[in-house]
Formats: structure tokens, C-alpha cells, sequence
């Protein structure tokens, strides 16, 4: 995508917030990342190791401006304590929060989901996928101004096998069902501080983390042909949407997920010929 696709602004003009996700340039955080940037945000990167430093380094350093990276494995609390414990120093504030975090084995990315799913992979999945975003809420929440002073927003990313068999898809869709429901218990949780909190459910994209889904390419092609739109879901929509919730355009909106899919939510009965070469 070229640079200049995101709307520019000021929409977050003002806003501090933290991203976790950016694995590549393909990369559904790096998208909201730009969007949000293009919008006068000022952020901050979280990355799991020091091998993905050094990927996401040369995309921080393109935004321009001095970059904020920090160490962040979702599923070490030490790892946790400091990244929160760096942005309270850095900032001392954070105004919205940016979740772009799943995992789970490639083998219980394929096949029977009752046959293939193992008590650690899905202990794993759970934690990684769904545990991190009440983890980071909570962490985050505990710098977001008060009600008062304008509150803050999270958003998180799912997807429709939360709430539908999708083939191989398999432990990371009860993962996600799980993330959605947290979202709704946060999101009650911390509305009375102002406090939004939302999900996006994307359409599948190309990232590496698809990649990982046995049969991906066949989930791309049928989410395109099966659409109301007849089109692959786009990262600029994704990232209008996470700029919709985390912006003040988004005030009123909390405990929603929200499809981003070319409307391939909503087929009940593909047309006639949907998909045929
Ligand atoms: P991605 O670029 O591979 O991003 C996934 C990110 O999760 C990577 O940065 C990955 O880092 C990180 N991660 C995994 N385990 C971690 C850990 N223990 N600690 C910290 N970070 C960890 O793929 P993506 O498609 O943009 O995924 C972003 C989110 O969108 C995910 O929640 C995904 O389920 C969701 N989503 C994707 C699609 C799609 O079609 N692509 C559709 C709907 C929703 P490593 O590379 O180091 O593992």
C-alpha cells in the first residue's frame, strides 16, 4: 500500500497510544498504525523478541520522529511489567491502545479441531489470543486519563470464526470467541471511566498470521467471491474502522464488534455460481 492511501488528519491529534502486533509490513496493526499516524497520533510499538525488533525497527523509523519500541511477550508477566512500567515512565499517559496479538500451532491450524487440539495448544491459544487483551486492558487502563479528561478506547481484532464453523480455523475460533466476549466484560468494566472498548472482525488478509491457517488461500478467495461487495476486505478499511473507534468519532460506541468484511457476515446463501473459476 502506498504511502498517502490513509486519510490525513487530526483526528487523534493529541492522543498517545500503544501498538502491539506489528510483525511486517503486512501487518493488520501496521495498517491502524499508519492510519492513526496519518492522524497526528503519537505512538508507541510493542514487539515479542529481539528478532522482531529488527524487522519492525525500519517501519517505526519511517513514520519519521524519534521511535518508541518496547519489548512486549504477551505471555510473560515480567515481559508485561516492563513494557507498562517503560510507557508510565515515557508518558506517564496513554489515551488508547492498539491489540493485534493471536497465536496459535500450526497443527491445531488444520483438520479435525476435536482430534488436533491438545490441552497446552489450547491453553496457549487462549492466553496468547484472548488472556493478552484483558492482560493489556488492564495494564493500560491504569494509565488512561479519567472520564473527565477525555477517557480512552481500545480496540482489538477477531474474526467471523468466533461465531461460525470456518474450517481449520479450529482452536484459534474458540480463542476468539473468548477475546469477544472479554471485550464486552471490559468494555462494562471500564465504561464508567469512559472507557471504550471495542473489536474489529476482519475479513481474512493476507498477513503472516493467516498464513499460518491450513487452507488460507481457499478463506481469501471465499471471502472475496461470497461478499456482498465482491471484494477482498482492504487494510484501509480495517484501519478507518479502528480510527472510527479509537477517535472521538467513535464516542457512544463501546462493547461492539464491529465486521469489517465486505458484508460477508451477513450471507446466509452464497449466489448462484459464487466462487466458480
Ligand atoms: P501478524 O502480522 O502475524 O500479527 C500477529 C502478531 O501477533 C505478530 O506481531 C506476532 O508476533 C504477535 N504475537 C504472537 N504471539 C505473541 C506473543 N507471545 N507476544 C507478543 N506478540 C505476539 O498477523 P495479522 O493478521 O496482522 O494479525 C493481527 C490480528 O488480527 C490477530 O489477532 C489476528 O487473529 C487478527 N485477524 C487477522 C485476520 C487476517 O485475515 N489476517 C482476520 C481477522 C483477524 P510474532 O510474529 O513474533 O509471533
Amino acid at each position: 500500500m502506498a504511502e498517502g492511501e490513509f486519510p490525513a488528519g487530526a483526528l487523534m491529534k493529541g492522543k498517545r497510544g500503544l501498538v502491539m502486533g506489528v510483525a511486517n509490513k503486512n501487518s493488520i496493526a501496521w495498517g491502524i498504525a499508519r492510519q492513526l499516524h496519518a492522524q497526528g497520533a503519537e505512538l508507541a510499538f510493542s514487539y515479542q523478541d529481539e528478532a522482531l525488533e529488527k524487522r519492525v525497527r525500519p517501519l517505526v523509523e519511517s513514520l519519521g520522529g524519534e521511535p518508541f519500541m518496547v519489548t512486549a511477550d504477551v505471555s510473560n508477566d515480567a515481559s508485561m511489567d516492563t513494557c507498562f512500567e517503560t510507557l508510565k515512565t515515557k508518558w506517564g499517559r496513554l489515551d488508547f491502545l492498539v491489540h493485534a496479538i493471536a497465536f496459535a500451532g500450526k497443527d491445531e491450524l488444520q483438520g479435525s479441531f476435536t482430534h488436533n487440539t491438545t490441552r497446552e495448544g489450547f491453553k496457549r491459544a487462549m492466553d496468547i489470543s484472548a488472556f493478552s487483551f484483558v492482560d493489556a486492558a488492564r495494564r493500560a487502563s491504569a494509565l488512561m486519563p479519567s472520564r473527565e479528561e477525555g477517557g480512552g478506547a481500545m480496540v482489538t481484532l477477531t474474526y467471523l470464526g468466533a461465531e461460525r464453523v470456518v474450517p481449520n480455523y479450529n482452536v484459534m475460533g474458540v480463542a476468539k470467541a473468548a477475546l469477544e466476549a472479554s471485550t464486552r466484560y471490559i468494555a462494562r468494566d471500564l465504561g464508567p471511566a469512559g472507557i471504550r472498548v471495542n473489536a474489529i472482525s476482519a475479513g481474512p488478509m493476507r498477513t503472516l498470521a493467516m498464513a499460518g491457517i491450513s487452507g488460507g488461500r481457499q478463506l481469501m478467495k471465499t471471502g472475496k467471491d461470497w461478499s456482498l461487495l465482491k471484494e477482498d476486505t482492504t487494510m484501509e478499511g480495517v484501519a478507518g474502522a479502528a480510527l472510527y473507534l479509537l477517535s472521538d468519532l467513535g464516542k457512544s460506541c463501546t462493547g461492539e464488534v464491529l465486521h469489517v468484511d465486505a458484508g460477508f457476515h451477513v450471507v446466509g446463501v452464497p449466489d448462484a455460481g459464487d466462487g466458480e473459476e
